[in-house]
């Protein structure tokens, strides 16, 4: 097919030719906007060097560009439905793979080593919404796989993920997102630029992966800490961990807390990322790990 999927009017043709209705369960919202889509290939920095992995690539609007832009696409679908119409849209795209198979069953190592000869890969994606924070997740505990990962969310997600402490969405995932990134705001795009149209605003993110976290801490312990702390969102740190790390007593991480100068009633989101790898070694050495 040698038009793009970026004009509505084609987007609507190719979708009645395949009597393809955007499935709800899997967050089914196909871009029918150009330059939301150049936006986020421009801040990734995608050249002909690269290796995409892009996540549910839908009907192929966005595999279309990214595959004039990379080296080499490969791209994750879990709806099998899409075969035909991608066989379609796809003709002329020699670059691309498609795996047809949940991203959050795929083994991201294996695409790296296997499709990008070990090579460090980008991701490109419109995320499935009903899952964004397992798939973000996901990849950034895989983060050496990965240069950037620029991502389309819901807006209010990704105000969760640049929250900064004492801001009101500041919580776990804002934590993950600093450690292993640093993350950047590339484009908003409203309800009309998708077909079917969302309920909700949405947001390019990049996220510049980090070669190293910005915080000296055993990390397994950490993110066990920053759980826990956020778990019981309205209690005091302390008796939040108290409550939710096995052999953590009340008044240990209170006295962690006073050696750093804090409060001992203080609440998790007056945490930096900082306060909270400060926090979780005085509570890992204390008790021995
Ligand atoms: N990239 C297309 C676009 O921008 O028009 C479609 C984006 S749509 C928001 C999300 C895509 O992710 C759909 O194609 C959906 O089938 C796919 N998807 C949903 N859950 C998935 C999963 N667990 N693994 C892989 N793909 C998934």
């Amino acid at each position: 097919m040698s038009e793009l999927l970026t004009s509505p009017h084609v987007t609507m043709q190719v979708l009645d030719r395949f009597g393809i209705r955007a499935r709800k369960r899997y967050g089914q919202n196909f871009l029918i906007d150009a330059s939301v889509i150049d936006r986020a290939v421009l801040a990734s920095g995608i050249g002909k060097e690269d290796t995409v992995l892009e996540i549910g690539p839908g009907i192929g609007t966005m595999t279309q560009i990214l595959s004039l832009a990379a080296g080499k696409v490969v791209a994750v679908e879990i709806d099998e439905g899409l075969k035909e119409v991608l066989a379609y849209t796809l003709d002329a795209c020699e670059n691309v793979t498609i795996l047809w198979q949940d991203i959050l069953k795929t083994d991201l190592q294996a695409v790296k080593r296997d499709y990008a000869g070990g090579r460090k890969m980008k991701v490109v994606a419109n995320l499935p919404y009903y899952i964004t924070t397992p798939i973000l997740l996901a990849l950034l505990k895989e983060k050496d796989c990965f240069e950037s990962i620029t991502v389309m969310v819901q807006k209010e997600v990704a105000q969760r993920m640049c929250a900064c402490q004492d801001d009101k969405e500041y919580g776990a995932l804002s934590l993950a997102v600093r450690y292993y990134s640093e993350p950047e705001v590339v484009a908003n795009a409203a309800p009309h630029c998708f077909i079917p149209r969302p309920s909700v605003d949405s947001t390019v993110l990049c996220l510049h992966v980090r070669e190293n976290p910005p915080v000296e801490a055993d990390e397994q312990h950490l993110f066990a800490v920053i759980r826990a702390a956020f778990n019981q969102r309205r209690k005091t740190v302390a008796n939040a961990l108290a409550h939710g790390m096995p052999g953590v007593a009340r008044q240990d991480v209170e006295e962690a807390l006073v050696s750093m100068e804090l409060p001992s009633d203080i609440r998790g989101e007056k945490l930096s990322l900082s306060q909270f790898a400060a926090l979780s070694e005085k509570l890992r050495t204390r008790s021995g790990e």
